[in-house]
C-alpha cells in the first residue's frame, strides 16, 4: 500500500506544514499593504488594516478621513466596523487586527473596546503611535483589556509606502 499515488510523501511540503505564525503575519500584512496602497491612490495617507478570525479575513479598511469627511475613519476603525457587521457582534473576541502603521490613541482604544486578542502592526509611528512609541495603551495596567502586540512585521515595506506618499505630496505642493 505504500505506493499509492496520493500517499502523504507525494504531497508538496508546504501542503502538509501548517503555516507558522510568522508566515501568516507576513501574508496578512501584505493584504493590509494593498489597502494602504489603495488609500494612497485616493489621496489619503496610506494606511491599511484587516481583521482576521480563524484564518479568514472578516474586515478590511483603508484610511479615508478626507474622502469621508470623518476624522475617525482610520484604517483600523473601518476594518473593525466591517468585521463587527460581518459577524454581527460588537466584540471581536479571538480576532487579530493587522495594520501597516502603529495605531493612534483613538484606534488603540477601539481595538481594546472591540476585545481584539492580538494586534500586529508594521511601521512604528513616532508622532502619534499609542502602542509603544509615544505612549503604550496596550500594556497600561489601569485599563482592563490587554491586546497582545507584535510590531515590525514588514516594517520596511509599510514605512516605504508612507514615505513615498509624503515625498510625492511634497513635490506637488
Ligand atoms: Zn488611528
Amino acid at each position: 500500500m505504500s505506493d499509492l499515488p496520493c500517499s502523504i510523501e507525494a504531497l508538496p511540503a508546504e501542503t502538509l506544514a501548517l503555516k507558522s505564525q510568522d508566515q501568516q503575519d507576513h501574508q496578512f500584512m501584505l493584504q493590509a499593504l494593498q489597502l494602504a496602497q489603495q488609500a494612497a491612490l485616493a489621496g489619503e495617507v496610506p494606511v491599511g488594516a484587516i481583521v482576521v478570525k480563524d484564518g479568514a479575513i472578516i474586515g478590511r479598511g483603508g484610511n479615508a478621513p478626507i474622502d469621508s469627511h470623518d476624522p475617525t475613519a482610520h484604517a483600523e476603525i473601518n476594518a473593525i466596523r466591517q468585521a463587527a457587521q460581518q459577524i454581527g457582534n460588537y466584540r471581536l473576541v479571538g480576532c487579530t487586527l493587522y495594520v501597516t502603521l502603529e495605531p493612534c490613541a483613538m484606534c488603540a482604544g477601539a481595538i481594546q473596546h472591540a476585545r481584539i486578542a492580538r494586534l500586529v502592526f508594521g511601521a512604528s509611528d513616532p508622532k502619534t503611535g499609542a502602542c509603544g512609541s509615544v505612549i503604550n495603551l496596550m500594556n497600561e495596567e489601569k485599563l482592563n483589556h490587554h491586546t497582545k502586540v507584535t510590531s515590525g512585521v514588514l516594517a520596511t515595506e509599510c514605512g516605504h509606502t508612507l514615505s513615498t506618499f509624503f515625498s510625492a505630496r511634497r513635490k506637488k505642493t
